[in-house]
C-alpha cells in the first residue's frame, strides 16, 4: 500500500512537471521562434540567449517526463505480469501445470454445474501413484519429480481434451470428465488407459523408474453433485483399489463408504475399549493325540465390545496393527492370561500369539519379561507364536529379540506354517522350539489330497529338523486318527472345544485338580483324562 501510494506521488509529481515545462515550453518557445527571427536580421542577442537557454531546459525537462512515462509504462507491464503469475500459481501446481486442488475445485464445480444443463454427468477420478515414497527414497526427489511429470503427461495424453486435470499434493492427482450418463464405459475405458499408461516405465538418467497407480471413480449423476462429495467418495473408491491389490480402478460403491464408517467405528471403540478393559483372553486347549492329556492353552484375544457383541481378532487385530494400537492391545490381554493363568498346573503351558510389527519393537523382550515379572508367571511355561511374515521386515531384529527371549527360558513356535514362503531359511534363521501347521490345511485334509500331502510333508520335515510339529484346526475324531497315523504328537481345534473364556477353562482345571489346591472349588471327576473330559465332540 505505501509503495502504492509513494509511486503515486511520484507519478503525480512527474506529471506537474511535464505540464508546467510545456506551457513554459509554449510560451517561451512562441518567444524564442520570434527572437531567432529577429536574431537572423541582426537584433537584440543578449535577450535572445536567456530564450535559448529556457527553450533547452524545457526540452530537457520534457525528455525526463517522456523518459518517465516510458519507466512507468514498462513498471505496469511488469506489476501486471507478476500480478498474472501469482493468481496463476495459487491456481497452478509450478511442478506439472496442473490445477491445484483450490482451482480444481473451481473449475470442477463450474464443470457440474454446466454439465447439468447439458443432461450429462462428470465423472471424477482420484489417482494415488502405489508406494511412490519409494522413488523418492530409492532415486531421490528429482527422480521422483521427473516420475511426477511423467505421471501428469501421461494424464493428459489419455483423458478427453476438455478434461479439468490437477496435482492434489503430493502424488495424488485427480481429473473431472465430462460423459454421457448413459455411457459410462467412456470412462471406464478412460480410467484403464490411465491405469496402464502410469505403470509403463519412466526413463530417468540411465536407467528406467515404474510406479503404478490406483484409481477411485465417482460419477455425478450417483454418487453426488458437489466437488467437496465426489472427491471424497472417489477417494473411497481409490482405497478400496489400493486394498484390493494396487494398480487397477474401483468405482465408488455405497457398501465401500458403510466399509469404512464401520472401520472408523471400530477403531475409535478399540481405543476406548483397550483402556476400558473390554480385551479379554480366550483359551483353546492344546492337547497330546497319543494320550488325551491337556498340554497347555493357546491364548486368543477376543473383544467384548457393548456395541458391537463378540469381536473375532480376525477383524481386530489387522487394524490394532495398522493403527499401532497391537502393543498395548496386546500387552493389555496379555496381563490378563498370565495372571489368569499363574495358579493353573506347572505343567500347562500358555501360548501368545505375537504380531509381525510386534517384533519390530527393540523393546518387546524387556516389556514381555517385565510383564512376566509384574505378574509372577513363570517364562518356562510361555510359549511365543509367531508367523513367517514377522521375519520379512528385520529378520537381525527378530533374531535378537528371539535370542533374548530365549534366554529367559521362552519357547518360540512358527505358527501357520504353510501359508507364507514356508522357507526352509526362514524355519533355520530362528531357534524355533515347534511348527504349528496351518488350520486350513488341516480342516480341508480329509477330503483334500493336496492338503493332506502337503500336512505330511510338513510332519517330515519337522522329523528331519528335530522340531515337534502341532496341528491346529483338528475338527473331527477321523482328522485326529490320520495325524496320529502321520506320527504327530500335538493339535488342537474344536474337536477337542472351541476357545473357552476364563471361568471355562478354570471349571475345566477344577474338575481334572489342575488348579491350585485353594482354588478347586468346582466338583472333581474321576476321570484322568482332562482334555477327553473336556472335549464336548469326542
Ligand atoms: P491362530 O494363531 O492361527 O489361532 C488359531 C485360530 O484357529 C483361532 O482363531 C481359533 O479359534 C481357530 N480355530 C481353532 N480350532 C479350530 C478348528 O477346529 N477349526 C477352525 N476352522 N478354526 C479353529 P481366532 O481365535 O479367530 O484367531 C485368529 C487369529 O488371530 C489367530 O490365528 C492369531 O493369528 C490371531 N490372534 C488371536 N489372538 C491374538 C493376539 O492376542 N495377538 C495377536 N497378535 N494375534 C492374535
Ligand atoms: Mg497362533
Ligand atoms: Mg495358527
Amino acid at each position: 500500500m505505501r509503495s502504492q501510494s509513494s509511486s503515486a506521488q511520484s507519478d503525480l509529481l512527474t506529471g506537474g512537471i511535464v505540464l508546467a515545462a510545456t506551457i513554459l515550453f509554449v510560451s517561451t518557445g512562441g518567444a524564442t521562434v520570434s527572437s531567432a527571427i529577429k536574431a537572423l536580421v541582426g537584433l537584440g542577442a543578449g535577450v535572445e540567449q536567456v530564450m535559448t537557454t529556457a527553450l533547452l531546459l524545457n526540452v530537457a525537462l520534457i525528455l525526463f517526463g517522456y523518459r518517465r512515462y516510458r519507466d512507468l509504462k514498462v513498471e505496469v507491464k511488469h506489476r501486471t505480469a507478476a500480478e498474472e503469475k501469482a493468481r496463476e500459481l495459487a491456481g497452478t501446481d509450478s511442478l506439472t501445470g496442473f490445477y491445484n486442488r483450490r482451482k480444481f475445485e473451481e473449475e470442477g464445480a463450474a464443470l457440474i454445474a454446466r454439465m447439468q444443463i447439458k443432461g450429462k454427468a462428470v465423472a471424477l477420478m482420484m489417482l494415488d501413484l502405489d508406494h511412490f515414497k519409494t522413488v523418492n527414497d530409492i532415486h531421490g526427489h528429482a527422480a521422483g519429480d521427473a516420475m511426477l511429470k511423467a505421471v501428469a503427461e501421461r494424464i493428459t495424453a489419455n483423458v478427453p481434451p476438455e478434461t479439468i486435470s490437477a496435482r492434489l499434493g503430493g502424488d495424488e492427482f485427480a481429473c473431472a470428465c465430462a460423459f454421457e450418463s448413459d455411457a459410462p464405459d467412456e470412462m471406464e475405458r478412460v480410467a484403464d488407459a490411465l491405469v496402464n499408461a502410469i505403470i509403463e516405465p519412466v526413463p530417468h538418467q540411465n536407467g528406467e523408474l515404474s510406479v503404478s497407480t490406483s484409481l477411485g471413480v465417482a460419477r455425478s449423476d450417483r454418487d453426488g453433485d458437489t466437488m467437496d462429495m465426489l472427491l471424497r467418495r472417489a477417494d473411497i473408491a481409490m482405497y478400496a483399489a489400493k486394498n484390493a491389490g494396487r494398480n487397477q480402478h474401483f468405482w465408488f460403491s455405497g457398501p465401500m463408504e458403510d466399509e469404512l464408517f464401520r472401520r472408523n467405528a471400530v477403531e475409535s471403540g478399540m481405543r476406548q475399549g483397550i483402556a476400558a478393559g473390554e480385551f479379554i483372553p480366550y483359551y483353546e486347549q492344546q492337547v497330546d493325540l497319543n494320550t488325551g492329556n491337556l498340554l497347555g492353552f493357546e491364548m486368543l484375544a477376543r473383544w467384548e465390545s457393548p456395541v458391537l457383541g463378540l469381536v473375532s481378532p480376525d477383524d481386530f487385530i489387522p487394524i490394532a496393527e495398522e493403527t499401532g494400537m497391537i502393543g498395548s492391545l496386546s500387552f493389555a490381554v496379555m496381563r490378563r492370561a498370565f495372571t489368569d493363568a499363574r495358579d493353573w498346573d506347572p505343567s500347562l503351558t500358555l501360548s501368545v500369539n505375537i504380531s509381525p510389527s510386534q517384533l519390530r519393537d527393540p523393546w518387546l523382550s524387556q516389556k514381555l519379561l517385565k510383564l512376566l515379572t509384574e505378574t509372577g508367571f513363570p517364562p518356562n511355561r510361555l510359549e511365543i507364536e509367531i508367523t513367517e511374515t514377522s521375519l520379512y521386515d528385520n529378520l537381525g531384529l527378530a533374531q535378537t529379540i528371539i535370542a533374548s527371549l530365549k534366554n529367559q527360558g521362552i519357547r518360540v513356535a512358527l505358527d501357520d506354517f504353510g501359508t507364507g514362503y514356508s522357507s526352509l531359511a526362514h524355519l533355520r534363521a530362528l531357534p524355533f522350539d515347534r511348527i504349528k501347521i496351518d488350520r486350513s490345511f488341516v480342516t480341508s485334509m480329509m477330503g483334500n489330497a493336496e492338503s493332506a500331502a502337503i500336512v505330511q510333508a510338513i510332519t517330515r520335515l519337522g522329523d528331519s529338523l528335530g522340531l515337534p510339529v502341532t496341528a491346529e484346526g483338528i475338527e473331527s475324531k477321523d482328522i485326529e486318527q490320520r495325524l496320529l497315523s502321520l506320527g504327530l504328537a500335538k493339535g488342537q481345534g474344536w474337536h477337542f472345544g472351541k476357545p473357552m473364556t476364563v471361568e471355562a477353562a478354570r471349571e475345566l482345571l477344577a474338575a481334572n485338580k489342575m488348579l491350585a489346591a485353594e482354588e478347586e472349588a468346582a466338583p472333581l471327576t474321576d476321570e484322568p483324562n482332562v482334555a477327553k473330559s473336556a472335549a464336548p465332540g469326542r
